[in-house]
Order: C-alpha cells, then structure tokens, then sequence
C-alpha cells in the first residue's frame, strides 16, 4: 500500500508547483496573487469568540432506544409506571406524541441507524437487518464483516463493525466537534443495536454473546482486546444469575388489565413447554431455549444492560469532565418478547413495568454520578409492532398473513409464459424483487417494462396495497406518502427491481406473537423524548419524523448536524436565549 504523503512533502509539492506555474504563466497570475494578499489584509480581523456558552453543553449524552417500543405503551401503562421512570422522562421532559417513521422497512437495522444519523437508509445505507446482495449473491447481514475479528468471543457473532453504515451519527460528529476528545460507546444486547447508533467512530460498541458464551463482546473494529473491566464484568457471573433466575409478575396478576390473561392462543410459549404463562423457570427453560440466549427474551435482558452501562460509565468515565460523551443504549429485550408474545400480552407489559425501573433507576444514578444538569437524554425506538393479525381478525379487525412463496411461484410462472422458461427471479426478500438482470440481458428483455409488468401483475393478490419498481422509485423526493417512504428506504444500489407494501395488518411471520416492518402507523409511531441539559418541557402533537431526532440533538448542544441529516430539528423543544 503506498504510503500517504507527510504534511511537509505536500507543502514542498504545493510550493513546486505554485513556483514552477508562476513562471510560466507570470502575467496571468500576478494580479490574481496581489488580489489574494489584499482580501486576506483586509480581512484578517480577529476570529470573533464563539457566543455559545460551553455550560450549555451537557457532560454526557445518552441516547436510548428501546426495540419495538410503540407509542401507545407510554398511554396504555401510564397508571402502572412509577414516578421516576417514563413518567419523569415525559412529566419534565419534551415528549413529541406524532413522530413516525418517515420509510419503509421499519425493522431494528435501519430504525437504529437512522436515530442516530438523523437520515433515511437511502442515505445511510442499512436498508434492512438482512438483504440480497446482487454482485454475490449473498444474504448480507446489517452489521456482519468479515474482515474484523471477535474481541472477548471467536465464533461469527464477534465478526461485527459498522463498515455498511454510510453516513456520520451523533458520535462520530460529537468526535469530530471535540477534536476526539469526547468519548462515544454503543451497547446492547444486539450486536446492530449497539453498533449502529455508536457510528464508525466509535470508542467502542459493545453486544451479548448468548448461546453457550454469555459474555460481552465487541470486535476488532474497535480495538484488538477487551479492557480489562469488561473481562471483570464478563467473569462476575451476572449472565450465570440471569440466566437460572425466574421471571415472575411484577405485580399481582389483577394489575394487568391492560393485556390479554396470561394463557391464550396468540402468544407463542417458550420452545419445550405447551403453554406461554409465569412463572417462567429460565434455569429449566435455558438447556432448550439458546441457553444464555434465554436472557434475550426476558426483561433481564434490559437488567444486565443497565449493569452493563453503569460499569462502562464508571470504568470509561464517561461525563467526568466537561468534554461531552456520549452513550448509545439500546434495550433490545422488549422486541424479543414482543415478538414472542404480541403487543397485549402480560409477558410485554411485565417487561415494560419493569424497564420504567430501571429507567428510574438509572436516572437517579444520572443525577448522582454526573450531576441532575449535567446530562441530557432522549429516548425513542427503531420500530413499533403490529397487533397479532389472528387475534385482530378473529375479533374482525383488519390484517392477515402473507405468504410470500405464492407471489414468486406466480411471478415466476407468468415471466415464463411471456419470456420463455427461465429463472426469471434470482430473490424475493423484505417486499424487494430481484429479477434476473443477466437473463434479461441474454433474452434480450427490456428490464424497466419488465419491472412495470411484474409491479403490475401482483397487484392481483388481495393482500397487496401497493408495488413500486425501482425506475419509478429512483427519482429521489422524501416526504411521507407511501411511495415516499419506499423511496427513502430505496437504494438504487442494494434494493431489488419491484417492491411491494403489504396491505395495513399483513404481515409474513407465524400465527401468534408479532413482527413489524411496515409504513403504517402500528410500525412507525413511536414515542420520542427529549430530557435533561438544554430541553425545553413539554409536548407537542405536531407530525415530526424519526430523522428530526438527530438535528434536534445536534442542536441542542450547539453541535454540527450529521452529514447527511435529512431531518430538522423540533424546534419546540429548544429553549432560545
Ligand atoms: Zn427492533
Ligand atoms: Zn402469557
Ligand atoms: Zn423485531
């Protein structure tokens, strides 16, 4: 690899060539020079001082998002959360109760990464947890990399980093604002939920090894080993405790009118028991559950986070001096339960009775470790959830379920009849439709009629709102209409030739718990709070986006907005001098 040029050599290569030009064309340029010298006489004043008071600025950011949080919980737990929790968050904070996702696919990957980099995956490049990639072939993972190493774990789950990530976040801004000084850290139990806010520029993003390691881990990306407070915490058998504990009702059973009872068909139990109910025995569950993963699915999962932040904060000193750091949090239990149990089960509410704990727990020890003025939070998730369609449709409501094979079995089948037999689709994934480009080329195809042809033809399934192709899609705009929202989630790079939207309450997943993913509401609105250093209290129910989190930030701490910052910041919530 060439090596890069010193700052010296390319001074003495700027001057050989300024001195070698002047000479040949003298009289051209010595007006242009004299010009030059007598602007910059001019205008040498002194810098003015910045007029931000550097006291406004807080010690420690903490951006948290919570997996698969919708709106409505804040509303349909309030009388079950305590007084220091959610409660304190939206009662002295500023709560902005209509902010949705302004794209389509609404899952953990993009949601993540587009807090934090105040964007839309068209932008910032993570355009699904999981997508095909056309040059190989090969279903790529949002956050894999194979070119790193497992630090603190060896198999594939440590070969993790952000490199997919196209676009600068909060941290890597604050990095560059504080000439490296602040300190910016990711965690969480998932590897994407705590690389993907953290930035490329990271200090460090840690995530929980489950399976038989029930360790923290991170990767080479970031370092090449373990600090030695993270091999402490890993050998201190916290992951050992969870994982034998058992998960009983926060409260007596009576208290959970808010959920369906405990037993019912929507849910699904846990693998080797018959039925979903408390108290679940992890220490028996465990040998058939993942072992160690088993803490995912339950609210320790959010437990050991916290143990795992407070330890990063102490260890790392975060928020000790008066340079801003920063700490990504995910909670990421709440979207295993989600997705095991659905969105009025007891299992979901349990769990988020018992994050609004330790969300009290952890802002009381804010205001003693940092100082209660010292900090700033905002807190929102990457995606909401759907109310499981056989409990909706059973009680006549609107959804169903989709099965994708049929729509690539007829596409297929019609391309056939038309083009001649062929493989006429090389995938079908997320809603995207890959079409065989190579096999167009060769059959002589014209692949934007195709496209229309096959955007067109499903349209004839019932389950099918709408179908886009990736010509139509191209043409960038934004906004929030339901092709907007495709087109803010597209790339013309990485996403397939036809996407379609499933019809609202649709979704491809079994029959009891839930998914998400889609434009519509039950996905996309999701609470979004501001509290601590430079917010102003309040609410607002004015329509904001998931990518006016971000600038709201930036602005806030008189920080640069993030590189490709599509958002605007909500002003409302920003006190003005
Ligand atoms: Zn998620
Ligand atoms: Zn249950
Ligand atoms: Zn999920």
């Amino acid at each position: 690899m060439n090596r890069p040029l010193g700052d010296v050599e390319l001074i003495l290569i700027t001057a050989d060539y300024i001195r070698k030009s002047l000479a040949t064309h003298m009289k051209f340029y010595l007006p242009v020079i004299s010009l030059l010298v007598f602007i910059s006489c001019v205008s040498s004043k002194p810098i003015a001082p910045s007029t931000t008071n550097p006291a406004t600025r807080p010690k420690l950011i903490v951006g948290i998002t919570v997996d698969q949080m919708r709106y409505d919980y804040i509303e349909r737990y309030w009388n079950d959360f305590s007084e220091g929790g959610f409660k304190r968050l939206v009662n002295d904070g500023f709560f902005c109760r209509n902010l949705k996702y302004n794209y389509m696919p609404t899952y953990t990957g993009p949601g993540h990464a587009s807090i934090f980099t105040g964007t839309t995956p068209c932008f910032h490049g993570i355009i699904e947890n999981d997508w095909f990639e056309r040059s190989s072939g090969l279903t790529i993972y949002c956050s894999s990399d194979s070119t790193v190493q497992g630090v603190g774990t060896s198999g594939k789950a440590g070969q993790m980093s952000p490199h997919y990530l196209t676009a600068s976040t909060l941290g890597d801004m604050l990095k560059l604002f504080s000439n490296e000084k602040s300190k910016v850290f990711g965690i969480a139990m998932k590897d994407r939920g705590a690389i993907l806010p953290a930035g490329r520029m990271a200090d460090g993003a840690y995530w929980f090894v489950g399976a038989d390691e029930g360790v923290w881990a991170t990767s080479s990306w970031y370092m090449n080993e373990l600090p030695s407070w993270v091999n402490e915490f890993n050998a201190d058998g916290k992951a050992s405790e969870y994982s034998n504990s058992q998960w009983t009702m926060l409260k007596e059973a009576s208290e959970y009118g808010e959920s369906h009872p405990d037993n019912n068909a929507y849910e699904t139990p846990f693998r080797g028991t018959l039925r979903p109910v408390f108290p679940y025995d992890l220490r028996e569950l465990k040998a058939t559950n993942g072992n160690f993963d088993i803490i995912k699915a339950t609210p320790f999962g959010n437990s050991m986070t916290l143990d795992f932040a407070k330890s990063l904060m102490k260890n790392e000193q975060l928020g000790s001096d008066e340079i801003t750091d920063m700490l990504c949090m995910s909670f990421s239990a709440t979207d295993y339960v989600g997705h095991q149990f659905g969105i009025h089960s007891i299992e979901t509410q349990d769990c988020y009775l018992r994050l609004d704990l330790l969300l009290a727990d952890y802002l009381n020890y804010l205001d003693q470790e940092i100082g209660k003025d010292n900090y700033l939070i905002f807190l929102s998730a990457d995606h909401g959830g759907v109310p499981t369609p056989s409990y909706i449709t059973k009680k006549n409501g609107v959804g169903g379920y989709w099965k994708s094979d049929a729509l690539e079995i007829y596409v297929e089948d019609q391309l056939s009849k038309k083009y001649g037999t062929g493989d006429w689709i090389i995938n079908e994934s997320n809603q995207n439709i890959f079409l065989n480009r190579e096999l167009m080329a060769t059959m002589k195809v014209n692949l934007k009629e195709a496209q229309y042809e096959v955007a067109n033809m499903i349209l004839t399934f019932p389950e099918i709102q709408s179908s886009f192709t990736s010509n139509d899609l191209a043409q960038y705009r934004g906004g929030t209409t339901i092709k907007e929202m495709v087109q803010n989630g597209f790339s013309q790079a990485q996403s397939g030739d036809v996407i379609y939207v499933l019809k609202p309450g649709y979704i491809e997943y079994g029959m009891t718990g839930t998914t998400h993913g889609a434009p519509f509401v039950y996905d996309s609105h999701v609470p979004a709070i501001f509290y601590g250093s430079g917010v102003k209290k309040g609410e607002s129910f004015a329509p904001y986006n998931i990518t006016d989190i971000a600038p709201t930030i930036s602005s806030i701490c008189r920080l640069p907005l993030t590189d490709a910052c599509s958002g605007s910041p909500i002003i409302e919530a920003i006190p003005i001098k």
